[in-house]
């Protein structure tokens, strides 16, 4: 198949994020405070904006920032955290991305492409530990598994698996870039949010990392939304891979590109993954990034994009270590992996570890993370309501920009917990569940409080896959 050519976009000017940052790089206490109260109305900031924050050195206004982040997340989120967990189906890919394991001249790695039986034994897996969310990931290379149909079949045997009382209810995938017919088809497939990480929007820094193959197009992946959201794919994922390039040159290039899409298709993003580089067997970048993020520009990038883009998803993977994860939980983010594996096949067989794509921080179970943020003081979700009664792209967001969306998510979140923790819970988790949600409902707002309580005993009494 000819694909075709590849169109550089107009909203990416790397000149103008360039004097943005360069305008604003000087510590202005006035404009700090102007732009953190406008950041508590809740309604986005601009890049100007986002470049006063990225400048922040002061360790009191960088708390002062913490604070609002907290208070945004809270006000938005509540105390709900929601659950995923990868299912890489294929380690193959043509690529050369040299941060990558999987990359393709990485001869030292064991290549496995999982068969459709396969992938329904992971998928057993992951539904009895609990989940109800996967994101379906996979190296961009299906030649030798029959092509794009292996991405569509796959998807259908995730959905088709039941086991027990569970199952998986939202397909998310991370692939390459796709023509606008395959997104259609991809879409058609049922999948939830089309994620993909951009790795970096400094064309130079893209260049050199992505020498080779399919990948090295800048403009074919810098344009992936378009096609997707034209093929009706209306909640993207958007991502960076930090350690590649400046990170704050990342984020406002990051919001140009959301900002592109609100106006082209009348609705942004609907999450944003921070990954960061890991160590990746054979590759010297992934051990020495070449412009690391320090754990505090970590800390300050995930409260920033809280700030800038208050209704959009913030996820963080298991890359970062149990601390850190704990961290940004105040300051923004929205939804968590947990008991990842990186490599095909890997939670059936504990000892492929070699397959994997990169080094994780968090080695902790689904359970272990359920009950540690439980006794934080957050509620675990599993709830997959919104993409199921079709509250997707821009209904989505109305609802969310207006508050509503939190009576649905609220309710939503205790309800799906109640769930997991009859269904998959220990003791002692379900104790510490069961104080979590009993205090989330009487914290609630009454009317939230009731559905909420409704949900909790329609679960009690043996109902499963209830929501609002
Ligand atoms: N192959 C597809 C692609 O590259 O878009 C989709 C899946 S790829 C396996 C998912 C993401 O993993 C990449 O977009 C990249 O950001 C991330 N990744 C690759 N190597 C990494 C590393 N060493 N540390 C952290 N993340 C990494
Ligand atoms: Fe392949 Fe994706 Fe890894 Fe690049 S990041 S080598 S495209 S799997």
């Amino acid at each position: 198949m000819t694909l075709p050519a590849s169109q550089a976009p107009d909203w990416l000017d790397a000149g103008r994020i360039r004097s943005t940052l360069a305008r604003n790089a000087v510590e202005d206490t006035r404009r700090v405070a102007e732009v953190l109260t406008k950041a508590r109305e809740m309604k986005g900031l601009d890049l100007d904006d986002v470049a006063v924050l990225a400048a922040l050195t002061r360790p009191d206004l960088i708390e002062e920032m913490y604070a609002a982040a907290k208070q945004v997340k809270e006000a938005i989120y509540g105390r709900r955290m929601v659950f995923f967990a990868p299912l890489y189906i294929s380690n193959r890919c043509s690529n050369e991305c040299l941060y990558c394991a999987f990359r393709a001249s990485n001869k030292a790695l064991v290549r496995h492409t999982l068969s459709q039986q396969e992938i329904a034994r992971e998928t057993e897996i992951l539904i009895d530990q609990g989940h109800k969310r996967v994101l379906m990931v996979a190296g961009e290379s299906y030649a030798g598994a029959g092509g794009f149909s292996y991405v569509l079949d796959s998807i259908a045997t995730i959905y088709s698996v039941q086991k027990g009382a569970g199952a998986i209810r939202r397909v998310n995938a991370n692939l390459a870039p796709l023509t606008v017919e395959e997104f259609r088809a991809l879409h058609g497939a049922g999948i939830g949010t089309y994620q993909l990480f951009q790795e970096t929007y400094d064309r130079e820094v893209y260049a050199a990392t992505h020498p080779k193959g399919r990948k090295a197009d800048f403009d074919w992946r810098v344009t992936a939304f378009d096609r997707a959201m034209t093929a009706g794919i209306d909640d993207v994922g958007m991502g960076l891979l930090f350690g590649l390039a400046d990170w704050r040159f990342e984020i406002l290039a990051l919001l140009s590109h959301i900002a592109h899409l609100e106006e082209r298709f009348g609705v942004g993003c609907h999450t944003i993954s921070v990954p960061r580089m890991e160590p990746a067997s054979g590759s010297d970048m992934a051990t020495c990034p070449p412009q690391p993020v320090s754990d505090e520009d970590f800390k300050k990038l995930v409260a920033i994009l809280r700030l800038a883009v208050p209704y959009t998803g913030l996820i963080m993977s298991t890359r970062e270590n149990a601390a850190m994860r704990r961290e940004t939980y105040a300051l923004g983010v929205s939804q968590i992996s947990a008991g990842s594996r990186t490599n095909p096949g890997g939670y059936a067989d504990e000892q492929r570890f070699e397959s994997g794509q990169f080094q994780l921080g968090d080695h902790r179970s689904l359970e272990e993370v359920v009950q540690d943020i439980a006794e934080m003081g957050y509620i675990p979700s599993f709830c997959t309501a919104c993409y199921r009664v079709g509250r997707t792209g821009g209904d989505f967001m109305d609802l969310a920009k207006t508050g509503e969306i939190k009576e649905k998510c609220g309710p939503n979140a205790v309800g799906t917990f109640l769930e997991y923790l009859l269904d998959y819970g220990n003791p002692a988790t379900l104790a510490a569940g069961e104080k979590a949600i009993a205090a989330e409902i009487a914290a609630m707002d009454p009317k939230d409080g009731r559905v909420a309580q409704r949900l909790a005993d329609m679960v009690r009494a043996g109902k499963r896959d209830v929501f609002c």
